[in-house]
């Protein structure tokens, strides 16, 4: 699903990402670890079109991000097809990132409707379904002040999978929340996971990484230091700079 080689990107003078490869089947969960500045959102931003890259390949469901093939040669595309390209990628940010003069249910409606997928029945009866997924099917009509930062999370992640993703990127989902709510908003993610999306996660939740990753890649000042089997990558790390960094976390 994700086909990373040799990606390089730069701001100004700084490298930020200096050749990362990575690879992420389908219905996979590939867990993102490092410390501060390693280049682990700018990665996430790329798949997601939101960066264009400065070298290598990167490639997302067999399509190039960024290039469209035709004719055997490569097109780069405009706007409006990045635009549908990023519609089924569906992200979930540190900040709960809802609408605040939207409700739970009108939030998870929002782009569906705005994109014209679906019409305002089908999209109020799905988002209630996915609100009901997350455990918040009794929140519908809460404003974003009204819940908990667990519960917007949540919310945040519906919003994303209403326009039914084949790819789901987290950034640090949890590491804005109170302790006592991250479990909650891990425990849809690992729902989630069960159910077969195709996830990149961004997390220093090693038990969640441990558990529910099929992979785990450190990156450290824009490389792949170390990639997994997470149970090898976070128990038995081979590299000295992934031993010190998990000291570190745990
Ligand atoms: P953190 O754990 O703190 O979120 P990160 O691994 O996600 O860190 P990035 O946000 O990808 O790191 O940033 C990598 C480097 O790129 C940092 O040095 C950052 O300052 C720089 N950077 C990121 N975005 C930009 C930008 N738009 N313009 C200039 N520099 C940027
Ligand atoms: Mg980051």
């Amino acid at each position: 699903m994700v086909h990373a080689q040799g990606v390089r990107k730069n701001f100004g003078r700084l490298e930020v990402l200096q050749g990362i490869d990575l690879t992420v089947e389908r219905g996979q969960v590939c867990c993102l670890l490092g410390p501060s500045g390693s280049g682990k959102s700018t990665l996430l931003r790329c798949i997601n079109h939101l960066e264009k890259i400065d070298g290598g390949r990167l490639a997302v469901d067999g399509d190039l991000v960024g290039y469209r093939q035709h004719g055997g040669k490569l097109y780069e595309l405009r706007e409006r097809e990045v635009a549908a390209r990023r519609r089924d990628i569906g992200m979930v940010f540190q900040r709960f990132n809802l609408f605040p003069h939207m409700t739970a249910l009108e939030n998870v409606m929002e782009a569906p409707v705005r994109v014209a997928r679906a019409g305002k029945a089908e999209a109020r009866a799905r988002a209630q379904e996915l609100l009901d997924r997350v455990g918040l099917g009794d929140r519908a009509g809460h404003y974003p002040a009204q819940l908990s930062g667990g519960q917007q999370q949540r919310v945040a992640i519906a919003r994303a999978l209403a326009m039914e993703p084949k790819l789901m990127l987290f950034d640090e989902p949890t590491s804005a929340l109170d302790p006592e709510l991250v479990g909650d908003v891990l425990d849809v993610m690992r729902q989630l996971a069960a159910d077969g999306m195709t996830m990149v996660v961004v997390t220093h939740e090693i038990g969640f990484a441990r558990e529910v990753g099929d992979t785990a890649v450190f990156m450290d000042e824009g490389v792949v230091v170390e990639a997994g089997d997470p149970r090898q990558v976070l128990v038995e790390p081979r590299q000295e700079r992934t031993r010190a960094f998990l000291s570190k976390v745990l």
